[in-house]
């Protein structure tokens, strides 16, 4: 795929980038290694007060950095802001908590003196996608560099502005250079990375095939990865659930970033009861949906990132409806104008046996299940390789206690969105990956967590 710039809202090539050779590749990787043999010696202190720069700069130009998002992927532009300014939170929270999260930890034993130490582990490499282009990195790089690792970034190839805006935030708030890099690179280069000894570790957050490349690569080097793959998040609905709050939030949860979001809610299991209603309550809300140019403050759906993303979502779709599923809105691609724009879609009458109860649809398209009760819905909800996040809502305690304890999957959200918060673990179990974000989680992934033993 080419490095560029290409509005997904009109189809218009906007800018190409060159990708760096091996040479340039190279070079970037002595200063990564040049700058982490300081780097790792400065104070908490120090990097706390970069990153929180960071976050200045952050929230001081979040229009400007918005605008790049939206005209690169087509998020909706006070979504875009939104991601801004969630980025400067991140950074906020390392700032403030990592010397806690990392300080000494006594551990008494048959020593006179015996602890836990944590220390960086060097230049970690981050391949990362291009829905939410500002978050993806920032979550990674807050806890990273706090932490005294350096970070080489291979966004995705749609991204490319992003990615540079980013690694100038990063140096205009004051971290040494080197500390933070972007490679402009195809994925092709990617496993020839983990080959070389600077590189210590890596993350990578996107589809299966790729995270099962990076980590075969690293795993041939015995290097750690953390992997943030997709999902197929259930979203289930109980018969004492506030219908119309439910309602609202999956439209929400399904429509975040135009369909495109590891962490939206996909799969509709609803009881029996309670489905009619709904459904013609869900069919409502989509329809009243404004489809259009993201940069407007009134669009609620944009278009999707790459005509390539259109056409393997419709085919998708039409792969369901040939087995069986029926549509109840939508269905195809928006024809009358120019862009990757596809309409809220809602598919029902989906066998287990239809391939696509099995798949993630990354795009606009829920997928509704109707069940007779919560064992059925917590087996459905359980039945994909996936185990990303999921939601849930009832008002009966041990209806919640059950979903709780019974739903396989990183994170399980009662009455509520699926959402991420620096201030809690992220990631996912089964094929969604493996690691945590965020939180003294996250911050833990990429250190060596050292055992001293004084006698
Ligand atoms: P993708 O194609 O896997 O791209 C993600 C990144 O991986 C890009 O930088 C891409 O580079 C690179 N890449 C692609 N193939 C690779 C390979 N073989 N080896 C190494 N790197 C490779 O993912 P996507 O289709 O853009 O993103 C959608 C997927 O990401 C969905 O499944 C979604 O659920 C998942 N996702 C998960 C999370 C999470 O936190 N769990 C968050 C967001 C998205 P190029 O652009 O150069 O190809």
């Amino acid at each position: 795929m080419a490095i560029a710039t290409i509005n997904p809202a009109t189809g218009e090539l906007l800018k190409t980038f060159e990708p760096l050779n091996d040479a340039q590749i190279a070079q970037k990787l002595d200063l990564a290694q040049q700058a982490f043999e300081k780097y790792h010696k400065t104070l908490f202190g120090e990097r706390s007060v970069w990153m929180q720069s960071c976050a200045d700069i952050l929230e001081q130009e979040k229009e400007d950095f918005a605008k790049i998002m939206t005209l690169e992927m087509g998020k909706p532009f006070k979504a875009a802001i939104a991601e801004v300014e969630k980025c400067a939170v991140v950074c906020r929270y390392y700032a403030e908590h990592a010397a806690q999260f990392l300080a000494d930890v006594t551990v008494t034993t048959d020593a006179s003196h015996s602890f836990i130490k944590y220390q960086p582990l060097g230049v970690i490499l981050a391949v990362m996608p291009w829905n939410f282009p500002f978050w993806q990195v920032f979550r990674f790089a807050a806890p990273a560099l706090m932490a005294g690792n350096v970070g080489l970034l291979k966004h995705a190839s749609n991204v490319p502005q992003c990615a540079l805006a980013i690694e100038e935030i990063i140096q205009r708030a004051g971290f040494p250079k080197g500390v933070f890099q972007t490679l402009l690179i195809g994925a092709s280069k990617v496993t020839d990375l983990m080959t070389d000894e600077r590189i210590k570790a890596a993350t990578l957050t996107g589809s299966e095939p790729a995270g099962i490349s990076l980590a075969t690569a690293a795993g041939k080097q015995i290097k750690k990865t953390v992997l943030e793959l997709g999902g197929s998040d259930p979203f289930i609905v109980l018969e004492s659930a506030d219908l119309e709050a439910a309602v609202a939030t999956a439209t929400t949860a399904r429509m975040l970033n135009n369909g495109q979001s590891c962490i939206a809610a996909k799969r509709f299991i609803v009881v029996e009861t309670i489905a009619d209603k709904f459904e013609k309550l869900l069919l409502e809300k989509f329809q009243a949906l404004k489809i259009g140019d993201p940069m407007q403050s009134e669009t609620d759906l944009g278009p999707l990132a790459t005509p390539d993303i259109l056409k393997d979502l419709d085919q998708q779709v039409q792969a369901g409806v040939k087995s069986g599923a029926k549509v109840l809105t939508g269905g195809h691609p928006l024809s009358d104008r120019p862009g990757n724009f596809y309409p809220p879609t809602i598919l029902t009458d989906i066998s287990p046996e239809n391939p696509v109860a099995q798949e993630e649809f990354f795009g606009p398209v829920a997928m509704l299940f109707r069940v007779p009760n919560i064992d059925a819905a917590i087996k459905l909800a359980n039945a994909t390789p996936f185990g990303l996040g999921a939601s849930a809502w009832t008002t009966n305690s041990q209806e919640r206690d059950r979903l709780i304890e019974e739903i396989e999957a990183g994170s399980v959200f009662i009455n509520g969105m699926v959402k991420s918060d620096p201030r809690l673990p992220f990631g996912g179990i089964k094929r969604s990956g493996y690691g945590r974000e965020l939180s003294i989680q996250g911050i833990h992934e990429f250190v060596n967590v050292k055992t001293v033993w004084v006698k």
